[in-house]
């Protein structure tokens, strides 16, 4: 059975590599590794530096406005050893279903990098990409790559975890119409329109290697997209409408309260979810007991703590 492949920054759980001779513990690495491959990678270590060592930062130069890659202290720039390494490592991956980079580092950083200028001590900005996560961005800019940081947030966190074990599915599958019977319903949460030009596919029943390609081409374009609250409500209801009549007046109005529920953020996603599964059951919907879409990863991975920002369970 195939296990997404993840890569991860080294110093997060593999290996104390950062400038001070420090590592993390990280928690969702440490409950992901029974259930993925990962790769670890030290860019830094990777060309050359030494643990510890004296830190690297990007600088800006106000002329040329391009940016490098400065051991302040040395004042050596890593910068073409760095884009060498990251164009070879990347190029020599065989296969990747997402990325986990260490936050605020100006290798493995996204978007959160500071700058500063030339030989300054104070940053100009600290919005921009680490070297190596700047190419991997490029690269795979239609796989999931988040932060160690981001995914405190329970809902990036069940959006990556889905996304990953999706494409792995897709890959490990060799029928794709077996796959978009399955995920159906996960896919329209993510998109309905495009799911419609799955459908197409589908029904067409030519399932060459032209179309085979283009409805992966597709799968990869949904999920670069998030799964919104309105869009996983809307299939909990039309599953509801399946049943309606054959539930009574206080059944429905239970379900109708724990949408409202939902809807007030009282209750989470994963109640209405568990409620909508027993009627499925109840009525042996086969078609709806099978969907990715109630548990898209390990049931285990389910952790709704949350780092309280954007919180959206
Ligand atoms: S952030 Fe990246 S380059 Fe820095 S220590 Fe961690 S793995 Fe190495």
């Amino acid at each position: 059975m195939r296990k997404p492949k993840i890569i991860v920054s080294k110093c997060l759980n593999f290996e104390k590599c950062r400038y001070d001779g420090q590592g993390y513990n990280n928690k969702v690495i440490e409950s992901l590794q029974k259930y993925v491959d990962i790769k670890a990678v030290c860019p830094e270590v990777e060309i050359g530096l030494s643990i510890p060592r004296d830190p690297i930062r990007i600088e800006t130069n106000k002329e040329k406005e391009e940016y490098r890659l400065i051991q302040h202290k040395s004042n050596y720039d890593y910068t073409e050893q760095m884009n060498k390494f990251t164009k070879n490592f990347i190029s020599n991956i065989e296969d990747v279903d997402g990325f986990i980079l260490k936050s605020k580092s100006p290798s493995c950083g996204i978007k959160d990098v500071k700058v500063y200028h030339q030989g300054n001590k104070c940053s100009v900005h600290s919005n921009a990409n680490g070297f190596f996560s700047k190419e991997v961005l490029e690269k795979y800019n239609y796989l999931p790559v988040e932060n160690e940081g981001r995914l405190k947030n329970y809902s990036i966190r069940d959006n990556f975890f889905t996304k990953v074990f999706t494409i792995n599915r897709m890959k490990e599958c060799n029928n794709i119409v077996n796959f978009h019977n399955e995920n159906l319903y996960l896919l329209k949460s993510y998109d309905k329109e495009k799911t419609k030009e799955l459908n197409e596919i589908i029904l067409s029943k030519n399932i060459n290697e032209e179309n085979n390609k283009k409805y992966k081409d597709i799968i990869y374009n949904i999920i670069r997209g998030n799964r919104n609250k309105r869009g996983k409500l809307e299939i909990i209801e039309n599953i509801f409408e399946k049943y309606r009549n054959r539930l009574n007046y206080e059944e429905i109005k239970m379900f109708n309260s724990l949408i409202e529920s939902y809807e007030q953020k009282k209750i989470p996603f994963s109640a209405l979810a568990i409620a909508i599964r027993i009627y499925a059951l109840r009525f042996s919907d086969k078609e709806v007991i099978n969907q990715t879409f109630f548990n898209p990863y390990p049931e285990e991975l389910i952790n709704i703590t949350d780092s309280g920002q954007g919180r959206d369970l």
